[in-house]
């Protein structure tokens, strides 16, 4: 053990400076293969905010994580150089000016074959984040779980943008390929009659929560499997997951997934050409003794475990 590190395994939990499962703050990306990215940045919500602390309280929340996969049989940092980048440096005040800096940052990481692994933030962030993925790979199959459709008509004209408009944008934009756009879990009341019809319409394949548990895990990702057949971006937003395993976040939406059910819908990406990810919407001040910054921090690992299995 070296008495001597400021950051690693040979820590305790409680000790040194919380970065993302206690790996190194840089931005030295030479002979590194993923990078943990935090996107403090709150201002693209609707109703409650606070996703700005998301990214914080996710890395204390990871620090009990300590390494070993034990349900994949995986160790990641044996197979994976990983760093932690820190945050993009978001502008609060404007969404547009954020979603600048967040494309270039990733893009900046991307040129560096580096896999990106984002921590928000709102879900406003996931537009940046698939037009610098789409720049990098071409047109991707995106994996949606989140309680809403996020294909909504802007609010507001003048700005076209929040955190419920961000796949109407990426699909109008041509960022996803063809009927390969999967929405899970969507449930709770929507705006009018037409909204599923609406995200429909635009290309989504929307498997709601009273599909998905039906079918059950495995039978939504056989579909997962068989539709998508380019370079994947999954794209997670918390409240997918009940607001009884995840209370931390800004619009809950009751009858959701599991924590379990997450962890296997995330597992069962293995074998997908994966090549990014983000995790959205953990709001610190509405959550209750970490629950639901540590289920994210395990989900971000679950998937960081897949990229170790490549
Ligand atoms: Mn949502
Ligand atoms: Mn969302």
């Amino acid at each position: 053990m070296n008495s001597n590190s400021a950051f690693g395994a040979d820590l305790q939990p409680f000790m040194g400076i919380p970065s993302f499962m206690r790996l190194p703050v840089t931005r030295d990306l030479n002979g590194i293969d993923v990078a943990i990215l935090g996107v403090p940045f709150d201002s693209g919500t609707s109703y409650r905010t606070g996703t700005r602390f998301g990214p914080r309280k996710i890395r204390e929340a990871s620090l009990m994580i300590w390494g070993h996969n034990s349900t994949l049989n995986v160790t990641p940092l044996k197979k994976l150089k990983v760093v932690d980048y820190g945050d993009v440096s978001v502008i609060p005040t404007s969404i547009e000016h954020t979603m600048d800096r967040i494309a270039r940052t990733v893009s900046e990481i991307l040129d560096m074959n580096v896999t990106v692994i984002t921590l928000g933030g709102d879900h406003s962030i996931a537009l940046p984040l698939l037009r610098a993925h789409a720049n990098k790979f071409g047109p991707l199959s995106v994996v949606h779980i989140d309680a809403h459709i996020d294909t909504w008509e802007a609010e507001f004209e003048e700005v076209p943008f929040s955190h419920g408009t961000s796949f109407r944008h990426a699909l109008k934009e041509g960022l996803i390929r063809g009927g390969e756009y999967i929405q899970i879990g969507i449930r709770g009341p929507v705006s009018g009659e037409n909204d599923y019809a609406d995200a429909k319409s635009l290309g989504a394949r929307t498997i709601t929560i009273h599909e998905a548990l039906e079918k059950g895990i495995p039978g939504i990702l056989k579909e997962v499997h068989e539709r998508l057949k380019g370079p994947v971006y999954v794209t997670l937003d918390i409240d997918s997951a009940d607001p009884a395993y995840a209370p931390g976040t800004g619009t809950p939406e009751v009858g959701g997934l599991s924590s379990y059910q997450l962890l296997q819908l995330v597992r069962g990406g293995h074998g997908l050409n994966l090549i990014g990810f983000d995790l959205v919407e953990v709001s610190p001040p509405f959550d209750h003794g970490d629950i639901t910054a540590v289920l994210a921090s395990n989900i971000a690992f679950e998937y960081l475990s897949l990229l170790a299995m490549k």
